[in-house]
């Protein structure tokens, strides 16, 4: 790369990109809303990165606009093997999908940072022939012992207007010094040019006005040693090329946010600036604090969308897919975590949340994630599963544990449809309904130790008689039979209903008692009661 390149830019070559005029043909021509996510590919996305794709895809779709998967690589020393292709599956599950990516392609392709070095190339020139970026030679060893002396003086370095001059770099050498450590094919990096006593202020979807002191910001290094882009540069010549308007991404980038401003300025692209939306946080269990994978360790709760193995060491990291959550309830779930749509509402589909999102009603404060709220979801979207769907995967789980016993398939959906507001996951089925495929070999000891009385004995033999000689044997018709042989025995139906509930499903508590009573059938039912007594003492 030389220094100072003559020939710059033409303005007019790039229509639309230079001239103020051109600029604002530009935002009325496109007023397309574009969004994207942009992750860099160095390990499994955390449910904070779902929730950011989230909000940047329901914004777009709110919009009609598109919404953009691109991946950030070029921070090759990062670089995990895998990440990218769970970054892809992990949308894919949720239902967030991409209309343009490097699976789906697009008029902006190639969408994978490391692809596009020529494209960066050219801005980082332009950025050099206007002096806005200048040659650093300064060593990391170098770097380590300026920042060691700032230590020293209580102060913390920075690469900065302070003290620039006094480094090594082309603003403080001559043009000529410049050239000869260029040819020599010395280490570089390229740096932007911050000047002090400016003011940088920018419109924030989430915090609202926001302003920084130039004086706080540093040289940030936009091309490394290796030639590859930074974070800070790639991103924002992305954003420009693929006309993205509205950037949405994690607070960690508001403090860059002015350095990015300042580029755009310095490539006479301050129309193209996008609005900016920096989400909060999402905070630990306990309310304080990033939410981190060792809480999910601690309390036993995934962070990420899907499982993920470390390529390196092995270790395996827990997904909400395996868990068995299903997708609807976890975006549901994660839309809900820093959004609320100003009504008491809480479930809502994909489509739903399209149609409401607004990034206005984004808190600015960060969410607690809250792990019995995650399961509340899931079960709220179990709920309102067709019951096919689960009868079958109940019926899955009873074969694998060997509890058959020849039920037919209309056996199986009841069951399935009285389990169905008991339980928080398909998995817990079979296990929360093992009583209506085993007879109970123990009874609940504590419900009969408190409520059991000698003189239930006979109402139960007398009841379990009446059940047998009953030719219907509904939900309603059981009930009634135990009511008027409760009643014939001076008892009250409150006294004995958890007691047959022991009796016949050996627990407490469960489904609904007299379709649970129905679905067995009266020759079981009177077993059942039959064998408890046998079993209860006293
Ligand atoms: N590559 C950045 C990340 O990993 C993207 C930040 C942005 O959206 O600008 O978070």
């Amino acid at each position: 790369m030389k220094l100072k390149e003559t020939g710059s830019q033409n303005s007019s070559s790039r229509p639309g990109l230079n001239s103020d005029r051109s600029n604002s043909i530009f935002f009325a021509v496109m007023k397309k809303v574009r969004t994207r996510f942009a992750p860099s590919p160095t390990g499994p996305l955390h449910i904070g990165g779902v929730r950011t794709a989230l909000y940047a895809y329901l914004f777009a779709k709110h919009a009609g606009g598109d919404f953009i998967l691109r991946i950030e690589d070029t921070d090759r020393n990062r670089f995990v093997p895998g990440a990218e292709e769970y970054i892809i599956e992990s949308l894919n599950w949720c239902g967030i999908i991409p209309d343009e990516s490097v699976t789906a392609g697009g008029p902006f392709k190639p969408y994978r940072q490391s692809e596009r070095k020529e494209i960066y190339d050219k801005y980082i020139k332009q950025l050099l022939n206007k002096g806005h970026a200048y040659y650093a030679f300064d060593s990391p060893t170098d770097l380590e012992i300026q920042r060691r002396a700032a230590e020293k003086e209580g102060r913390v370095f920075s690469y900065d207007a302070s003290v620039r001059m006094k480094l090594k770099n082309s603003l403080s050498m001559t043009d000529e010094e410049t050239s000869r450590i260029l040819a020599s094919g010395e280490d570089y990096v390229i740096r932007i040019k911050v000047m002090p006593g400016e003011t940088i202020s920018f419109d924030d979807m989430v915090r609202g006005e926001v302003s920084f002191p130039s004086e706080s910001l540093d040289d940030k290094v936009l091309m490394k040693s290796d030639g590859m882009p930074t974070y800070h540069l790639a991103h924002l010549v992305d954003d420009i090329e693929m006309q993205v308007t509205h950037v949405i991404r994690g607070e960690e980038w508001l403090p860059s946010t002015p350095t990015h401003i300042l580029i755009y300025q310095a490539l006479d692209l301050a129309d193209r600036i996008p609005r900016f939306a920096h989400l909060p946080l999402l905070l630990k269990p306990e309310g304080s604090g990033k939410l981190s994978k060792r809480d999910g360790d601690r309390l036993g709760f995934p962070v990420f969308p899907l499982q993920w193995k470390d390529p390196v060491t092995g270790e395996i990291s827990m997904g909400f897919r395996e868990k068995g959550y299903y997708p609807e309830a976890f975006i549901n779930m994660l839309a809900l975590l820093g959004w609320n749509p100003g009504t008491e509402q809480e479930i809502f589909t994909l489509n739903e949340l399209e149609q409401l999102f607004s990034i206005q009603q984004v808190n600015k404060a960060g969410a607690r994630f809250d792990p019995e709220k995650a399961k509340w979801f899931n079960a709220q979207w179990l709920h309102r599963k067709p019951v096919n769907q689960l009868a079958a995967a109940l019926k899955k789980q009873v074969l694998e544990l060997g509890w058959h016993n020849n039920r037919t398939d209309s056996y199986f959906y009841k069951a399935a449809a009285l389990l169905q507001p008991r339980v928080h996951f398909e998995y817990e089925m079979a296990q929360a309904g093992k009583y209506l495929f085993v007879t109970p070999d123990l009874l609940d000891e504590k419900v009969l130790a408190k409520k059991w009385k000698e003189p239930y004995r006979s109402f139960f033999t007398i009841l379990k008689d009446n059940l047998a000689n009953q030719q219907d044997f509904r939900a309603e018709t059981i009930e009634l039979t135990v009511k008027k042989t409760a009643e014939h025995q001076q008892l009250k139906p409150g006294e004995i209903m958890q007691l047959m509930r022991v009796l016949v499903s050996g627990q407490s508590s469960g489904v609904d008692l007299f379709p649970m009573m129905e679905l067995l059938g009266s020759h079981e039912v009177v077993q059942r009661i039959e064998s408890g007594l046998l079993k209860v003492k006293g």
